[in-house]
């Protein structure tokens, strides 16, 4: 079954048309990699399908509804969480503290809950705490939980940003470029902790230049191209079609 299913949109940037009526389906429980040389939209289709940009036509139906309209924070509640290119994580924050955000939205404890109904604040603190808590065990994290983020080595960090992003508890992570930077090493417990997310039913579109990994992981590939869907397969047909090769994989199949 699709979970996810991105028809025609379109997303123009002053006279640049980054995406150019892009058609893309995930199915529920896949790993779904995505694709392209630099510029061909694979950034902007993630901010388009977060919320952080709105499409200028197009639909896209996440569990059957149309949220081509809706704001990022709306579809955080929806089920979509992401990670960014460059690390957005507090630097001088702890870790847990970091991914307590994730829980931001989630929880119902705003300014006015937390003075007029303290009890209620302090228990949804307390949950929030012992969940972050448990995030953290399931990534090897616990001996980082009050080290503030900055600490960490560039592999634990991409790794928090993605615990942080699991806080919201997804159905659909979007994970953007998450080996950039790592060391062989990072990218085995990346490869890991992929695979472990996906095990754990949470369905993943995954934009990432390191084809060993991507192939690797991914159920299916979507190749972008100039804001055009060029190509979408399995990782066996992908590696063998001669318009990704020619215009992505420089003439070499990956
Ligand atoms: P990379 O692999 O380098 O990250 P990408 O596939 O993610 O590339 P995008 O960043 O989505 O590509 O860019 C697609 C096109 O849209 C490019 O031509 C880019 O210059 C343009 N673009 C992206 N964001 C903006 C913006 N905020 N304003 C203007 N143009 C933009």
């Amino acid at each position: 079954m699709a979970l996810l299913e991105v028809r025609a949109v379109r997303k123009v940037f002053g006279g640049i048309v980054a995406l150019r009526d892009v058609d893309m389906t995930v199915s529920e429980g896949e790993i779904h990699g995505l694709i392209g040389p630099n510029g061909a939209g694979k950034t902007t289709l993630f901010n388009v399908l977060s919320g952080n940009y709105l499409p200028a036509s197009g639909q896209i139906l996440f569990a059957g509804r149309d949220l081509a309209a809706s704001r990022a924070h709306e579809r955080v509640k929806y089920g979509i969480a992401r990670t960014f290119q460059n690390i957005r994580l507090f630097k001088s924050m702890s870790v847990a503290d970091n991914i307590k955000t994730g829980f931001h939205g989630m929880t119902r404890t705003g300014w006015l809950t937390a003075i007029f109904m303290p009890v209620r604040a302090f228990k949804e603190e307390r949950l929030v705490t012992a969940e972050a808590a448990k995030l953290l065990e399931r990534l090897n994290l616990t001996w980082a939980a009050d080290e503030p983020a900055v600490n960490l080595s560039y592999g634990d960090q991409r790794r928090v940003e993605i615990a942080r992003a699991l806080a919201a508890r997804p159905r659909l992570l979007l994970l953007d470029e998450p080996a950039a930077g790592l060391n062989e090493t990072e990218v085995g417990v990346l490869e890991h902790l992929i695979r472990g997310i996906r095990g754990a039913g949470i369905t993943i579109v995954l934009v990432e230049h390191d084809m060993r990994l991507l192939m690797s992981v991914a159920d299916r590939v979507t190749v972008l191209a100039h804001g055009q869907r060029i190509a979408q397969g399995i990782p066996e047909e992908i590696r063998l079609n001669t318009r990704v090769i020619n215009e992505y994989l420089g003439g070499v199949p990956a």
